[in-house]
């Protein structure tokens, strides 16, 4: 499995040429969403670990930038990218070689560790993962390891916002299990005052049914009136892209889109 996938065309970020410091089969991470279109993990867990060679990545960066200019640079793919304790390295090594904004999409689990807050605040953009107002959903939805609880996740993302000076967007995936504490979400993104909220529903390849337009476009007016800038899937465009393995981007999406 090659380490450099994409470029993706993404609702969020645009172009985005994908960087996954995971590589696995099957997935690695600290959840195990119930919408997840990664299926089971192979691994559960909230422990950090080295998974792929940053020597390596940076053969694949090189000649992947030689044939494609993305708008952002993304730390994502096959499971939680804070997992890999060579992360700080590859972000390093990537601002060496490229301009390009470097990007992640993380579950937002491992945030409550200073050492990856001073690690993630080295990024331009940060795509925080917020499902749940409480425990119970929490657990229910995201389904997490041992040790990574609400509160703790919540705190994290608290403590981050405080210390980062690029863009912080909070990512929530609305589903049956939500839908019904749209309030609690917009207080508690209001808490937190991200520079963006992602409006989701799970539109990939999975077990969960997805929210309708006209429901999401309801959530999303909810956290207009509260005055959060937000940007939702059904309605934001995606720029045209032509991954240059479609294979690899597969291995990630499970669908070629
Ligand atoms: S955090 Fe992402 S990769 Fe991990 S289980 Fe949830 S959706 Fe899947």
């Amino acid at each position: 499995m090659k380490t450099v996938y994409g470029p993706v065309s993404s609702w969020r970020l645009g172009k985005s040429l994908g960087v996954d410091l995971i590589c696995s089969k099957e997935k690695i991470c600290s959840f195990d969403c119930i919408y997840c279109q990664l299926g089971e993990p192979l691994k559960k867990t909230a422990r950090r670990n080295n998974f792929v060679s940053i020597d390596e990545m940076k053969k694949e960066l090189l000649i992947a930038l030689q044939t494609t200019t993305p708008d952002v640079i993304t730390f994502s793919g096959t499971g939680e990218p804070t997992l890999a304790e060579n992360m700080d390295l590859a972000i390093k090594t990537i601002r060496k070689i490229s301009n390009v904004p470097l990007a992640v999409l993380t579950n937002s689990s491992l945030m409550n560790r200073e050492d990856v807050r001073n690690m993630l605040r080295k990024l331009d953009i940060v795509v925080a993962k917020l499902d749940a107002p409480n425990e119970e959903i929490f657990q229910r939805i995201n389904q997490p390891a041992d040790n990574i609880t609400f509160k703790k996740t919540i705190e994290g993302i608290k403590k981050f916002k405080k210390i980062f000076t690029g863009k912080l967007a909070l990512q929530i995936m609305f589903i049956g299990d939500n839908l019904w504490h749209v309030d609690e979400m917009t207080r508690l993104t209001k808490n937190i005052e991200p520079d963006e909220v992602q409006i989701n529903t799970p539109l990939r390849p999975c077990p969960i049914k997805p929210l309708t337009e006209k429901q999401l476009k309801h959530i999303e007016g909810k956290f207009k009136i509260k005055g959060l800038n937000t940007i939702s899937v059904y309605t934001s465009k995606k720029p045209k892209t032509t991954p240059l393995d479609k294979m690899e981007l597969i291995k990630r999406r499970r669908t070629e889109v």
